[in-house]
């Protein structure tokens, strides 16, 4: 009887998260993401991912090369997705159809992965199963698998518990503590504990990429509370707000929505990838936006939208694209002259994000922010906390599973390696206990 843990993306890079569990004939693959960086370059090469094959995406570095269980693959029971980011859930579409599986996640996770597949017109061949966090499903003779809900920078995010015959295999890429998460579940610390008092917990594979800080990682509650204050505490009066955020960040932009009705304004979102996100947490019943939230796709209606803007700048809060000064990006495509609307003295923009700390991300980020300031706009910039844990988190989460062997997961060594501070206070060593996964290495625990 052996279990196997197998890394097969995101231990040499932050991104394409994937993972799979083996015990004896059977397999579970935990998460199936994107290299974005990949992706990113080879679009603004012109390319457009649509008319690439799994293959095709595996040579420019854009999902997980996964030759390590192709030859395995009718072991593969489930393939199972941990939430819906696109470096967990965007290769699941293409990769998938090899493998005679189903595909698990939450309702959200789930109804994301759809529309991102009816997007780059993928079918998705494998069956969907959309499983509630505090519900476990056996997939196969052996092994159960169990969603337990989790706090992080979207909503009906989930660890993933792999129950096996000798133990358990948690994975909690990616999580914070959160106990005010503003929208959705809190994290289920009862369920945690519970499985930390049953001595079973063989292996935790831990989200490490914010294992370099020192810190509790702040609840969502704080970056509430720094929006509030930025929208009500500094004079709007006759000026425009535009706002920019994750477009998957469902509690942030609730906290938008309820601040701009207070202010009194009509609140508009622009941008294809808001309307996405925000209809599919309509769709499985999370949120409810567009009661309050005129929700705009087309560039035809933007464009319209944003001349009455102009004549009466502050009546709306608009909340658009641009948080990374994408090219194609509402807020981008402004700056550049490319909309009908100007920017004036005394305008206010809220980047309600950071900046994702890659080459192309900061470069075009520091442009637009010299276009808009050129214009005399008021930046309010990291109106934000981040969706990882740091290490007091990553502290709470071993206290609470008690794991036998610890494996840093969401990044390469020279990120996760920072654990080790915490990890010699627990008594974990090194190549012992504590054990760095590459992509390709299979870890045989009995
Ligand atoms: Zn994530
Ligand atoms: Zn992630």
């Amino acid at each position: 009887m052996t279990l196997e843990v197998i890394g097969i993306g995101g231990y040499d890079e932050v991104g394409k998260n994937m993972t799979a569990v083996k015990y004896n004939d059977e397999i579970v693959i935990l998460d199936c993401g994107f290299y974005l960086p990949s992706l990113v370059e080879f679009q603004e090469g012109g390319g457009n991912k649509k008319y690439l094959t799994p293959k095709g995406l595996q040579k420019i570095g854009a999902i997980p090369d996964d030759s390590i269980i192709e030859a395995m693959k009718e072991k593969v029971k489930a393939i199972v997705v941990s939430h819906c980011h696109l470096d967990h859930v965007g290769a699941a579409p293409y990769i998938g159809e090899k493998y005679d599986a189903p595909i698990i996640g939450t309702p959200y996770t789930m109804e994301v992965m759809r529309t991102l597949a009816r997007d780059d017109d993928v079918k998705i061949k494998n069956k969907v199963l959309p499983i509630k966090t505090g519900k476990t499903i056996k997939v196969s003779d052996n092994i159960k698998i169990e969603l337990i809900a989790m706090t992080h920078s979207t909503i009906d995010a989930a660890s993933i518990a792999v129950h096996t015959p000798e133990g358990i295999v948690l994975y909690t890429n990616d999580f914070k503590f959160d106990n005010n998460p503003v929208l959705g579940k809190k994290p289920d610390l009862k369920r945690l504990e519970q499985l930390g008092n049953s001595g079973d917990v063989k292996v935790l594979i831990i989200d490490s990429l914010y294992s370099s800080k020192s810190m509790k990682t702040p609840s969502e509650k704080v970056a509430r509370e720094m929006l509030k204050d930025v929208m009500f505490g500094a004079d709007n009066k006759g000026h425009a707000i535009f706002i920019t955020c994750f477009a998957s960040h469902m509690a942030r932009l609730s906290s938008m929505i309820e601040f701009g009705k207070k202010l009194n304004r009509e609140i508009i979102f622009m941008g294809r990838s808001l309307s996405k996100y925000s209809k599919a947490a309509e769709k499985v019943g999370l949120v409810n936006f567009s009661k309050d939230v005129n929700v705009l796709t087309y560039s035809r209606q933007v464009k319209s939208m944003l001349k009455k803007i102009e004549k009466n700048r502050d009546k709306y809060l608009v909340v658009c694209t641009g948080g990374q000064a994408e090219p194609n990006a509402i807020l981008t495509r402004i700056g550049d002259g490319k909309l009908p609307f100007k920017f004036m003295h005394d305008d206010h923009i809220i980047f309600s994000s950071k900046t994702i700390p890659v080459e192309p991300n900061i470069e075009n980020r520091a442009v637009l922010e010299k276009q808009l300031a050129s214009k005399g706009v008021r930046i309010f910039k990291d109106i934000h906390v981040s969706g990882h844990g740091s290490i007091e988190d990553m502290r709470d989460m071993i206290d609470l599973v008690k794991p036998e062997i610890i494996i840093p997961g969401h990044g390469d060594k020279k990120i996760t390696h920072h654990i080790e501070k915490l990890t010699d206070l627990l008594g974990y060593k090194p190549g012992k206990n504590l054990i760095y996964l590459n992509n390709g290495k299979r870890l045989t625990l009995k």
